[in-house]
């Protein structure tokens, strides 16, 4: 086996990007449950990403009511919980798994392989995460906002790699190349490859850090490519 262990970036890569339009709705809804204006507390909610992703915010409730107080509006528990479940009954709704990747794991762990998660999110994700199709084929999960530290820190490659007791040199990393994802893991050791989407509406996702048009590596444009890789 070429490598030990295939660790994977979750949005982009192993489930859809959340369309923007559709986010957007469910961030409006969020906005009228709590009486915010809905344009102030969408641009808030994105304004507010970092923070989600390192886990500043314990809750969704903190997120919320820390966007409402910035704005002045006044909120109550009862609407703020309302809002949240909005929030995750809709981030339930766009989480779509990708093309093949339940098989690609599947696959992984007949051939022995471990396989890892790293994401950069907040804390309802990983809840939402927990029902997808191919959830309990990976090993080891590491969502930023419950470790309090998010992609590029290579700390997270590195604390991947300890809870999967691979040498990074053997663990190959797959991203769509948000957050510099793909320079740090080869910084970390690791050997990275990009997904491209290319079904995926570029002007309808939210990125940061976006690497994935410099990227010089290797690159795939579907999860079945992996295979190809390892084999
Ligand atoms: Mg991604």
């Amino acid at each position: 086996m070429k490598y030990a262990a295939v660790i994977f970036d979750l949005f982009g890569t192993l489930v859809d990007k959340f369309p923007l339009e559709e986010h957007r709705k469910i961030l409006q809804q969020m906005a009228s449950v709590v009486s915010a204006p809905p344009d102030d507390f969408t641009r808030l909610w994105f304004d507010t990403y970092e923070e989600r992703g390192m886990g500043t915010f314990q809750s969704y409730e903190a997120n919320i009511e820390y966007i409402c107080q910035k704005l002045g509006v006044k909120t109550d528990n009862s609407h703020v919980k309302f809002a949240v479940k909005i929030n995750r009954e809709g981030g339930a709704r766009l989480m779509k798994p990708r093309p093949h990747s339940t098989e690609l794991l599947a696959y992984l762990k007949t051939e022995n392989y471990k396989t890892g998660l790293i994401s950069d999110c907040g804390v309802e994700i990983p809840k939402i995460f927990n029902n997808m199709p191919f959830a309990l084929l990976i090993d080891m999960a590491i969502f930023s906002s419950l470790v309090g530290m998010q992609k590029p820190d290579l700390r997270i490659y590195q604390l991947a790699a300890e809870r999967l007791e691979v040498k990074p040199e053997d663990r190959l990393y797959i991203g769509d190349g948000d957050s510099n994802e793909l320079t740090s893991a080869l910084e970390a050791g690791m050997q990275p490859v990009l997904v491209r989407n290319p079904a995926e509406d570029h002007n309808d996702v939210y990125r940061t850090y976006f690497e994935g048009d410099d990227w010089q590596g290797p690159a795939i444009s579907s999860l079945r490519e992996v295979r190809d890789l390892i084999e």
